[in-house]
């Protein structure tokens, strides 16, 4: 079956959520020089919006499901095509004709998964506040400071819950005002939208705003990049504003306010990858840096590609949920790069590369020589 979708329809929906800024194309290639996927197979934007300005885009291809949303291509095109929503706005039509080609199967089950369970990991909603066991973490009430948001992965991945564990630690150190939802948190539904599944996006959001605003939260701190974009850049389409910290944030604050007592040290040479999420998508570069910077005996060290030109992960865009073949993972590349400049620990803010290193890691020949962490973890391992 080809060109399922008609080419109104596609000039309707890429209109619809990207403009008309896809007519604007060059045909330059930039997208496609710096592109990730193309230092492990071909792919091209370029080709990608060539056909969707034509109507020629055959839905049941890959092709469309590769994107990552990384934002590196939309940073150097010189003629404002919005990438990743005419991307997103083909996904749409295929979810809604229901044509997934291998690649994207995943999805559907991740699908049913987010709209019974409220998280992509098809576990317990019960079980959501499970990784706090022990700790001294309420349950957000009206009138505290803070909602601590962990998410779906930190809330249920095994490795993800002790980032969540070592945030609460920092929290309670730091004797902040706040609490959780538990069982009454949701998927943010960030990495569902991009995927195509806009109704589904649509249904979560609503239903995290209005547990947040019967809840009276006013601040949500956040531990994914991925919910921090959402929360602060697309909830908004929904007529509200909360204040939203990603954790980056919090940690440089409290650091630089001396609020945090740093009594051990860490005498590693350290990595720091910008998540996409972060750093491209929002900005957020030196929060990080300030946050591990001033840790004793820890030496900061810079990869090749960093800040703006960060090498994306491979998680973004719903590909979190997807496999990619053995020798196409970006997260591969990157760890090479960290160890290429004798790094002895990769550090990140954000779940999904934390996922992927992992995988990364235990690829490697000397899985033990390298190590992966979040910001969090290592600040709450010097804090007493
Ligand atoms: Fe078209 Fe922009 Fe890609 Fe150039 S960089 S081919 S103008 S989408």
């Amino acid at each position: 079956m080809e060109n399922v979708a008609d080419y109104k329809e596609i000039v309707d929906v890429i209109k619809a959520n990207g403009g008309e800024a896809f007519k604007l194309c060059y045909q330059c290639g930039l997208c496609d020089v710096v592109c990730p996927w193309n230092r492990v197979r071909q792919f091209s934007m370029r080709k990608i919006i060539r056909e969707a300005t034509f109507g020629m885009t055959d839905i049941e291809s890959d092709n469309i499901w590769l994107c990552t949303t990384c934002g590196i291509c939309p940073q150097q095109c010189p003629r404002d095509v919005k990438q990743i929503e005419s991307g997103v706005s083909l996904r749409r039509i295929a979810t809604e004709y229901g044509v997934f080609p291998t690649t994207a199967k995943p999805v559907r089950g991740i699908s049913a998964s987010l709209l019974g369970k409220g998280n992509p990991l098809n576990e317990d909603r019960e079980k959501r506040a499970d990784w706090a066991e022990g700790l001294s973490v309420n349950t957000f009430e009206e009138g505290m400071a803070v909602l601590y948001f962990p998410g779906c992965y930190l809330s249920y991945d095994p490795r993800l819950k002790k980032v969540a564990r070592a945030t609460a630690k920092i929290l309670n150190k730091a004797g902040l005002d706040y609490g959780i939802l538990g069982t009454r948190e949701n998927c943010c539904g960030e990495s569902i939208r991009k995927t195509g599944d806009e109704e589904l996006f649509k249904r979560l959001a609503r239903e995290n705003i209005k547990t947040f605003v019967d809840s009276g939260v006013k601040k949500i701190l956040v531990s994914s990049p991925h919910c921090y974009h959402t929360f602060k850049n697309e909830y908004p389409e929904f007529m509200v504003n909360f204040e939203v910290v990603h954790i980056a944030q919090f940690l440089a604050e409290l650091i630089d306010a001396g609020k945090l007592d740093i009594t051990g040290d860490y005498a590693r040479k350290v990595a720091y990858h910008d998540p996409c999420y972060l750093g491209r998508h929002n900005g957020i570069y030196e929060e990080p840096r300030t946050a591990l910077k001033p840790i004793p005996g820890l030496k900061l060290l810079e990869m090749p590609e960093t800040r703006n030109g960060s090498l994306c992960c491979g998680g973004g865009g719903g590909r979190i949920w997807m496999e990619t073949m053995k020798g196409e993972r970006f997260s591969d590349i990157r760890l090479e790069q960290a160890l290429s400049i004798g790094a002895e620990v990769l550090a990140t803010s954000c779940p999904y590369c934390i996922s992927h290193f992992e995988e990364s890691r235990l690829a490697l020949k000397d899985s033990d020589s390298l190590e992966i962490k979040d910001i969090t973890e290592i600040i709450a391992e010097v804090i007493s």
